[in-house]
């Protein structure tokens, strides 16, 4: 019987094999993924802050797909494209016919001096659990200590899991302060960006709003500064140290790291796919999300990775795969952003969004909006009700 592997239950390996299940396709279904649960990445920087708990935005694989797919809880480590096996820590090596590889984002340092060592990413459920507790613990300890540096927080990078995660912060530190009894007007937050640009994806009244929502909360921002070295308590930028007992490195990501070990053609553990979301020379292969770079066929530039395009490209390689098993021509991927939404706390955030006209919001109504769809990315993975409460 032929069979599909799905690796990794994010956002296009569930939706990819949601997809195969709904087209029938006459295969064997595994999916492989390294926790039994699935999160949403997309709201990693709330358990980071602590707004949200892990429970909240996890939920159980196997509940989450249809009984007659195979899920394997185990660890990638290589993907043999010639003998056509997906290598795993503990298990046998599994054979397939076709493969979707959606293992997603690792944190990049670009080789940045200490960054490794001494921040505190925020990537999956254990580094966003990590980074919340190290934040109390922080904070906490100022009442014994009296060492400013408890209070002083710097964040890496200012792009959107850096501005994501400064709204939730400052919207929490408030009842941390109340909670611990650290005085609220010593913490200092620093947040270091090597750009000149924040938010630059949006029109730039929208971005300087959200900016400035930051600042009035607290934030400084430093740009065009880039980073030079993580030290245990400071961030070494232009010259200049800034000390803080907390350092949150948000500075970007790049694929997974099975990628480059099974010797892909990539950059930054991304590969350029075919039209079809194919790999080059192997047709039975498809990557989707963010270990893969989509050229936009309007400009030429990588489509950035999110999620949304991640659930897209999806759809795309399993409408594929059913093609292929049926003896049918592969289509090309096509893709439409609906917008971008970001968040700056629980209550608010700014959003351009591109249904049935162009919208530009800001305040309650963005956040609103930006519910709306992490509720719906829910739904497009499963269609089991009520999974985010099992
Ligand atoms: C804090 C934050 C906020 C974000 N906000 C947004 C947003 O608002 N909108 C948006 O569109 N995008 C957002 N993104 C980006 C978005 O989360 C990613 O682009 C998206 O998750 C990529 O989907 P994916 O399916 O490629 O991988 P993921 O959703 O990351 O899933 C990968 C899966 O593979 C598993 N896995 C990884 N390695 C292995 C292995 N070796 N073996 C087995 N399993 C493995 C992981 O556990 C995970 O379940 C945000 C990202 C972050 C970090």
């Amino acid at each position: 019987m032929t069979t599909i592997v799905v690796l990794g239950a994010g956002y296009g390996g569930l939706r990819a094999v949601k997809q195969l299940v709904k087209a029938k396709v006459d295969a064997k279904i595994v999916l492989v993924n390294k926790n039994p649960y699935h999160y949403q990445s997309t709201e990693l920087h709330e358990v980071a802050a602590g707004t949200k708990e892990p429970d909240e935005i996890t939920f159980d694989v196997r509940k989450a797909v249809d009984e007659r797919v195979d899920v394997v809880i185990d660890e990638v480590t290589r993907v043999d494209q010639d003998a056509r096996k997906v290598e795993l820590k503990n298990g046998e090596p599994l054979a397939y016919d076709y493969l979707v590889n959606a293992l997603g984002f690792e944190s990049e340092t670009f080789g940045i001096k200490g960054a490794d060592e001494n921040g505190w990413p925020i990537l999956d459920i254990d580094t966003a659990v990590a980074a919340r507790k190290h934040l109390e613990d922080t904070l906490k300890n100022y009442k014994t200590s009296h060492d400013v540096n408890d209070l002083h927080i710097v964040v890496c990078g200012a792009g959107f899991t850096s501005i994501e995660y400064l709204g939730e912060l400052v919207y929490r530190l408030p009842d941390l302060a109340e909670e611990y009894g650290f005085p609220l007007d010593k913490v200092k937050v620093d947040c270091i960006e090597a750009t000149p640009k924040i938010l630059p994806m949006f029109d730039p009244k929208l971005a300087d709003w959200g900016v400035k929502y930051l600042e009035d909360h607290g934030v400084t921002f430093h740009v065009a500064s880039p980073i030079t070295e993580v030290k245990p308590n400071a961030v070494v930028s232009d010259g200049t140290e800034y000390p803080a007992n907390t350092i949150i490195w948000t500075t970007g990501v790049h694929g997974s790291h099975v990628i480059a070990d099974s010797g892909y053609d990539q950059k930054r553990n991304r590969v350029v796919v075919e039209d079809d979301l194919s790999v080059k020379g192997h047709p039975e292969e498809f990557l989707v999300g963010d270990v893969s770079a989509v050229p936009n066929p309007d400009n030429g530039r990588l489509y950035p990775t999110t999620a949304q395009i991640s659930i897209a490209q999806a759809d795309t390689a399993a409408s594929n795969i059913a093609a292929r098993i049926a003896g049918k021509e592969p289509k090309k991927f096509v893709y439409k952003s609906l917008g971008t939404l970001c968040s700056l706390g629980p209550k608010t955030g700014i959003a351009e969004v591109d249904m049935g006209g162009h919208w530009k919001l800001k305040g309650a109504k963005a956040s609103f909006a930006k519910k709306k769809v992490a509720d719906r990315s829910v739904t497009e993975l499963t269609d089991v009700p009520g999974i985010m409460n099992s």
